[in-house]
């Protein structure tokens, strides 16, 4: 066990690069401290990211599925350094550790890594006319000529289904679809190379959603971006991914290439989760697995297995045995004790 000030964290074995990944997320670990007292004593962590670890390859998207609270937006977050500091582990982007760089490269990397969030309305300024949204960063970090700098942003806004008219006019007069739009040309014109997309369709309607997929699926395929896209929405993660991680209370406890993980679910949370899938055919009978009881608090994770609380196959060693990975086929990995040898 190693010591970091005064908590106590699982032994941490360092990875090297491996330059077929973009993104390699090695045991990362994110707490934050819960205060208590006149002294602001810390008196305990919650521990929103808890060791999860997957590599990304370039030009690919990796869907990261589970319910409310299990820590997807707070590893996405903290891969792209938005949280403050990590608690342990390791984030290596292009092969150099995220956490190891200076103010300087940092901002440089900003413009490589960029995020797309839920809400398009509260993320877009309303003061600012669209053109500045977009091209703010732009200039920021002067990523073109000032003499091509507007025909950048037209073309920008072009790629995102935006037309030039659009320009001067502010987010209020946008509908949610355009305004999502607008937060990808954001993001693209900084030519991004990896970007978290958090939620990015949950608050739009559903002909819009798809419109909107279609479009990051689009740029991907043009820009050679990988993305990290964060859902709860299971059948647009199906879509979307080329491999999926689905997470339980801070952790990832399976992962592997999409067909394998939806045609064949293993792990019993991932059952549970997939079963609530609606089949789009009015006669199919769906066997819907209902969980016992609700998501424990992450300041205080059951030991062992963390889904033992409500898992139907649990055991007595579930209680006092974290399972280890598992590689149960050729990249789909598990984690739990009915896969062990
Ligand atoms: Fe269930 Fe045990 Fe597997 Fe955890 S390790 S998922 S409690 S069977």
């Amino acid at each position: 066990m190693a010591k970091k000030s005064n908590l106590i964290l699982p032994e941490f074995e360092p990875v090297t690069y491996d330059p077929q990944y973009i993104l390699m997320v090695n045991q990362l670990r994110k707490y934050f401290p819960i205060k208590d007292g006149m002294l602001a004593k810390t008196v305990g962590h919650v521990k929103a990211v808890d060791g999860v670890t997957f590599n990304l390859k370039r030009g690919t998207t990796m869907g990261l599925v589970g319910e409310s609270g299990c820590g997807k937006t707070t590893t996405g977050r903290t891969i792209l350094r938005l949280a403050g500091e990590k608690t342990d582990g390791q984030v290596l982007f292009n092969g150099k550790e995220v956490y190891d760089m200076s103010s300087q490269e940092m901002r440089a990397l900003r413009t490589k890594m960029q995020i797309i969030f839920q809400d398009p309305f509260s993320s877009l300024s309303p003061r600012l006319p669209i053109s500045e949204i977009i091209g703010e960063a732009v200039k920021e970090h002067n990523l073109v000529p000032a003499a091509e700098y507007n025909d950048y942003i037209d073309q920008v806004m072009d790629n995102c289904g935006l037309q030039p008219f659009h320009k001067d006019r502010y987010p209020h007069e946008f509908s949610g679809g355009q305004r999502q739009r607008i937060c990808i040309a954001r993001a693209l014109a900084l030519n991004p190379e990896f970007v978290v997309c958090d939620e990015p369709v949950s608050a739009l309607d559903v002909s819009i959603q798809a419109q909107i997929i279609n479009l990051l699926k689009e740029l991907q395929g043009e820009y050679n971006l990988t993305y990290l896209f964060i859902s709860h929405d299971l059948s647009v993660v199906e879509h979307i991914s080329d491999t999926v991680g689905v997470m339980y209370l801070g952790n990832l406890v399976e992962y592997g290439e999409t067909g394998d993980i939806f045609k064949n679910p293993l792990h019993p949370y991932t059952k549970a989760l997939f079963s609530a899938i609606p089949i789009p055919d009015p006669k199919a009978v769906r066997n819907r697995i209902v969980l016992e009881g609700s998501i424990p608090s992450p300041a205080n994770p059951p030991q062992g297995c963390k889904f033992h609380t409500r898992c139907p196959y649990a055991t007595e060693r579930c209680k006092c045995e974290v399972p280890a990975q598992k590689e149960v086929e050729p990249g789909h990995y598990v984690v739990c004790h009915l896969f062990d040898e």
